[in-house]
């Protein structure tokens, strides 16, 4: 596998978690992008985004020096600056009283700084990520099932499967390469069949051959009357569940309720509808149920991935080719941080910060003087201390909580009262940086080295193959050269991204008698041109699996202390978020050519042809109601916020709810920041916040 082959550079693509292999072809004055036929996630394959990468890559808007103030300065000044403010800080009011938040953009060995050096040398697990506001509800879902957080299956299992159950996710849009392979599957073996279950009638629901447009904030009902109508069906495999599960009687005993008629009722899907998905999952030992945003965005988001999870279970499918439970991650590299501990409550490894036994391992492994002791504040709890004045200081990094956080003018006010807000990026304008004290250039994708983790569990390298701009820096770089002014030079001596990802390994590797299966182990002693080389790879990659492993679970055993998954019970639905004065059900998600908070996607002209400002989608009769016409502008208020965009009146929306993008920002449209009207409420296991199901009253503007 050549790093290089000719003059064409392999990295893999910056946006969704599908991760697709990017081949980079650069001559003398022009740079050119094509998808990697060799990569396992796409086969050459590239969606809207990936085709037009080479329009991202201009310095337009660009943050190219330190700024403090406004006023540029050196490097070596702004970590100074850095450096002593959080001493100051640290001394007075402790180590809680400092945080970091990331994100799911930056790469694995960015995480692993950030997360030595916040959790092992100033002592507080206050660093949290933007993953928090994707993936958090699927983390405790494994957990709560398998014992660990960790995907069960592959992308292969998708093109194997006789059935794709496809919740809370628009796939064609959001992870369209992963789309375009069932798709090819289906047409070769048009007998696969595809359900789609969504409130809305989206892309995805083309080729469905049954979509259920479920009412929102019912997917519990839904698979709690999946269980219940599996168990009296036949569909229990009672070898699997007595060998391989615990919990099975009780949650059985939990679902019976949940009767064809009272999921109908919960649900407001028509009967016939249900019997015909329950019997299409009853009858198809192949299934696979890919699930994303919609389920884990919401304040029972666990409790959703379990529902789901249990199903399997009940079936026993799971660990075989063509089967599982499948959650697809939003982001590039959210997988790779969880890996090496980027939540508030996790350490590098798949190890625990509530487990002293894996905090003595880790905090002696890296030498640590203050190794945290409890799991530190999730990310709106984190926003919200900021705002309670006690988290004084906060590094922001490679993210635009102003636009993308919940209650987003409630974070706008936080960080402006914050006694120290540094804000590392690689774009100048963001909402975010408009708060920032001190504003750290970053390098960007094709400037940097290092590797990202997909949804199918695959590391796969990023490589530079352009200079940054100015002085813009690697992110891990930044963390390590405010840790050496901290005093903690030694510890922080990376000179290139490969020593970040050995010692990483390393860690896996350390005290290790097999006991923690999830790891790199087999990386430890990679050595740079070893880095360099390093072909996709799907962790585990340990002594006895070197090659890495497609799928967990295939011999029955689990992360769990006896081996066994587990059955969880859900708990009692959240309260429903509308009110008389707010009726409709926010949803709020991606369009297919942007990308978050645009910051690399707004600046191609073709990425915005697809949608070229903010809109709400209205269902025609709501819309007829409040005598709203298709592109009249329309006042979204809720009671956190207000923004003004155009109509778009379409029977893909349910009557009573609307969808609006995520993406649009003051930088592109003075009104458009809908996450700002999205209430802080929150998953209480995970802290995901719901931001599929907040409140809002449409008007005509
Ligand atoms: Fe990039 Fe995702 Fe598109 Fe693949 S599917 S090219 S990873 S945005």
């Amino acid at each position: 596998y050549a790093a290089t082959p000719g003059d064409v550079t392999r990295t893999t693509c910056p946006y969704c978690g599908v991760g697709c292999g990017v081949l980079v072809k650069k001559t003398a004055d022009a740079v050119s992008v094509e998808g990697d036929p060799d990569h396992p996630a796409n086969f050459g394959r590239l969606c809207s985004k990936g085709l037009a990468l080479v329009d991202t890559l201009g310095r337009d808007n660009r943050l190219l020096y330190p700024l403090i103030k406004d006023e540029r300065v050196s490097w070596d000044r702004a970590t100074d600056v850095i450096a002593d403010k959080f001493r100051s800080i640290i001394a007075e009011h402790g180590p809680d009283a400092v945080a970091f938040y990331v994100s799911g953009q930056i790469l694995t060995e960015d995480y692993y700084v950030a997360n030595k050096l916040m959790k092992g040398f100033i002592g507080s697990a206050n660093i949290d990520t933007n993953s928090r506001l994707c993936m958090a509800s699927s983390v405790t879902g494994h957990k709560r099932a398998f014992g660990a957080d960790s995907v069960p299956g592959c992308y292969e299992d998708l093109e194997l499967a006789d059935l794709i159950v496809l919740t809370g996710s628009n796939l064609a849009w959001c992870h369209p390469v992963l789309y375009q392979r069932i798709l090819a599957a289906k047409e070769k073996r048009p007998g696969l069949k595809i359900v789609v279950i969504d409130p809305r009638k989206t892309a995805t629901c083309e080729f469905a051959d049954l979509h259920l447009a479920i009412a929102p904030d019912s997917d519990v009902a839904l698979f709690q009357g999946l269980l219940n109508y599996l168990d009296k069906r036949g569909g229990r495999n009672d070898i699997f569940i007595r060998n391989h599960t615990n919990g099975a009687d009780t949650a059985l005993n939990a679902a019976k309720t949940h009767t064809l008629g009272c999921v109908a009722d919960e649900t407001e899907l028509h009967e016939g509808d249900i019997i015909a998905f329950y019997e299409l999952f009853l009858s198809t030992r192949k299934t696979v149920t890919v699930y994303s945003q919609g389920v884990n965005q919401a304040a029972d988001g666990s409790d959703r991935v379990n529902a789901i999870i249990n199903c399997h279970l009940l079936t026993g499918r799971i660990g075989e080719p063509g089967m599982g439970p499948f959650s697809v991650t939003g982001q590039p590299n959210a997988m790779g941080g969880r890996e090496v501990g980027g939540l508030a409550n996790q350490l590098a490894s798949h190890m625990e910060l509530g487990d002293p036994v894996h905090r003595d391992l880790v905090q002696r492994f890296w030498t640590a003087p203050r190794m945290a002791e409890k799991p530190g504040l999730k990310a709106v709890d984190l926003f919200e201390a900021i705002h309670a004045g006690k988290v004084k200081a906060v590094w922001i990094m490679a993210t635009n909580p102003v636009a993308s956080m919940p209650n987003a003018d409630r974070v706008r006010e936080a960080l402006k009262k914050c006694e120290l807000v540094v804000v590392s990026d690689v774009n100048a304008n963001t909402d975010t940086a408009a708060c920032a004290d001190i504003l750290l250039p970053s390098a960007s994708w094709g400037e940097k080295n290092g590797t990202v983790t997909n949804s199918e569990r695959r590391i796969s390298r990023q490589r530079r193959f352009l200079k940054a701009p100015g002085e813009a820096r690697d992110d891990w770089r930044q963390f390590c050269d405010v840790a050496v002014k901290m005093g903690w030079g030694e510890a922080f001596s990376y000179e290139a991204a490969a020593d970040i990802f050995r010692e990483y390994a390393s860690l896996c590797a350390f005290e290790n008698d097999g006991a923690r299966d999830l790891n790199l182990s087999a990386l430890k002693d990679i050595d740079a041109q070893g880095y360099d080389a390093l072909a996709p790879v799907q962790w585990p990659v340990s002594e006895n699996i070197v090659k890495g492993k497609a799928r967990l679970f295939a011999d029955g055993r689990f992360f769990t202390q006896n081996g066994k998954a587990s059955f969880i019970v859900p708990a009692a639905s959240p309260d429903k978020q509308t009110t008389p004065d707010f009726p409709f059900v926010l949803n709020t998600g991606r369009i297919r050519d942007h990308w978050h908070t645009m910051t690399r996607t707004g600046r191609s002209a073709r990425l915005s042809q697809h949608f070229a400002e903010p809109f709400i989608e209205i269902s025609p009769r709501d819309a007829e109601r409040l005598r709203i016409k298709d592109a009249d502008i329309v006042r979204v208020s809720s009671l956190y916020g207000l923004a003004l965009t155009r109509a778009l009146v379409t029977d893909r929306q349910r009557d009573g709810s609307v969808f609006a993008p995520m993406h649009w920002t003051e930088e592109f449209s003075s009104k458009g920041r809908i996450d700002a009207l999205v209430a802080a409420v929150t998953d209480p296991l995970s802290g995901q916040p719901a931001l599929k199901s907040g409140a809002a009253r449409i008007e005509r503007f």
